[in-house]
């Protein structure tokens, strides 16, 4: 029963054409797809109406509700109080608020199923933030890109901070797009030793890249863009290859060291992943037994058979595994058991108070008595002191990395270092 696109549209411009203040406001439903799929579409169909309802149920008389997509509502505010910017935005503010409090209670189906939707609000102004309709409408979708973020439904207003956020974020994603069309990255190694006999054994592969002089972008930064944008997949492919032409030509020069790639849970759901590594291994007559693959345990949740299958398939193959950033995964303890890996590597936030926090030694103490009863090796991250080095040495820790060894370094400089670790 609500106006449709069209309609919505021709409102807002006559509004505007009126000069008349203001909020656009632009409501999503999250996941709406996944009900569809549940319940049916006549079930979706019903719900969506009750949705437009108790939209519809909120707003004054003189408010415009439409429906301008499957599972889309905007919302036209007028502004009572033209001459108090300051009050209207604070009863907007109320307004979007109520708006979400209103879907905390559950929706029916037909069939008296209930389900709860999650609803995003973006809201932009007229005239503060666009003079057009169009732009108008942009701004108030660039909101609700943001309000979507984060993990519970939320309401944002449109700001030239957002905005000038958005342009940025794009202008790194056609960045990124760019470096990865020219390989323009850098591999670091991180050494990491075998704690009984202090040498290096194995090196952690991190991306670097630089975009210009002196100026590096963070993995931090970079990697979760290239996994929100696909872009990760051609990123890792690059990555592998890298290590394996790393691995040969260690090779070469009787270096016996191991590498280890990060796998982001992107990588390892692209069904050519294991094609993709066993071609390379074999292409570049790497052995495979000095491949190592880093992954999270949030992989592992996502679909744990397949998960199982894959991890089977590389070890097979001479392969090891690595299950990164391990305590920090909120992840059931029982699954690791029947998991086909080798070592769990102790998240840095443990470490790092090693020395001082009586909490962090227990876990640590924990993870590495588990460890033993499951036959995995842990391996500790960030070590940054003596201490550190020391508490984990004594409590039977088999290996570690971090900055007090050395921090991650050009290939060259690796080799470098290696031979002066030997000598000392
Ligand atoms: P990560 O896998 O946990 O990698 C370890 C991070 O800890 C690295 O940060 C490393 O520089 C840093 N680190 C090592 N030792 C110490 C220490 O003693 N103290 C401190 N404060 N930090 C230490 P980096 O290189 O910035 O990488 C950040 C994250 O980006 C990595 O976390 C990893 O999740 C991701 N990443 C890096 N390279 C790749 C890649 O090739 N593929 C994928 N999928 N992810 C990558
Ligand atoms: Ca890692
Ligand atoms: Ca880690």
């Amino acid at each position: 029963g609500l106006p449709n696109r069209q309609y919505f549209w021709q409102t807002l411009e006559h509004k505007i054409r009126r000069q008349d203040p203001l909020y656009l406001l632009y409501l999503d439903v999250q996941h709406f797809k996944r009900i569809n799929e549940l319940y049916g579409h006549s079930a979706g169909d019903h719900i969506l109406i009750q949705a437009a309802k108790r939209i519809k149920d909120f707003t004054a008389e003189q408010d415009f509700v439409a429906r301008i997509g499957a599972d889309e509502f905007a919302i036209i505010r007028l502004c009572n109080n033209s001459n108090d910017e300051k009050y209207n935005k604070q009863s907007c503010e109320k307004f979007a608020d109520a708006l979400l409090n209103a879907f905390i209670q559950p929706l029916y189906t037909n069939k008296q199923q209930g389900c709860t939707l999650a609803i995003n609000i973006g809201i932009a102004h007229y005239p503060n933030h666009a003079l057009q309709a169009e732009s108008l409408v942009k701004n108030a979708d660039i909101a609700l890109g943001e309000a979507r973020l984060p993990e519970n439904p939320s309401r944002k207003f449109f700001s030239s901070a957002l905005q000038k956020n958005v342009e940025e974020k794009l202008e790194l994603e056609t960045q990124l797009r760019k470096a990865i069309t020219d390989g323009n990255f850098d591999i670091y190694l991180q050494p990491i030793l075998d704690l009984n006999t202090e040498s290096v054994v194995k090196a952690e592969a991190l991306l670097r890249w630089q975009v210009r002089d002196e100026v590096f972008v963070s993995p931090d930064v970079f990697i979760p863009l290239a996994e929100r944008t696909g872009l990760i997949v051609p990123l890792g492919k690059w990555v592998i290859r890298q290590v394996c032409e790393l691995l040969a030509d260690f090779r070469k020069s009787n270096l016996n060291i191991k590498l280890s790639i990060n796998l982001s849970p992107k990588q390892v759901t692209d069904r050519y992943l294991f094609d993709f590594i066993s071609s390379t291994v074999k292409q570049l007559g790497v052995d495979a037994k000095k491949l190592e693959l880093e992954l999270t345990e949030s992989v592992l949740l996502e679909d744990y058979d397949k998960a199982t299958h894959l991890l089977s398939e590389f070890r097979k193959m001479g392969v090891t595994i690595a299950i990164d950033d391990f305590g920090t995964g909120y992840s059931s303890l029982s699954y690791l058991k029947h998991l086909p890996i080798d070592h769990l590597k102790i998240d840095r936030s443990f470490v790092v108070d090693l020395d001082k926090d009586e909490d962090d030694k227990a876990i640590v103490l924990s993870i590495i008595a588990m460890a033993k009863q499951l036959h995995l090796s842990v391996i500790a991250e960030g070590v940054e002191n003596k201490r550190q080095r020391d508490f984990l040495k004594q409590n039977d820790c088999a290996s570690a990395q971090g900055f007090f060894y050395s921090k991650p370094m050009p290939v060259n400089e690796f080799s470098t270092f290696i031979d002066a670790y030997k000598t000392a």
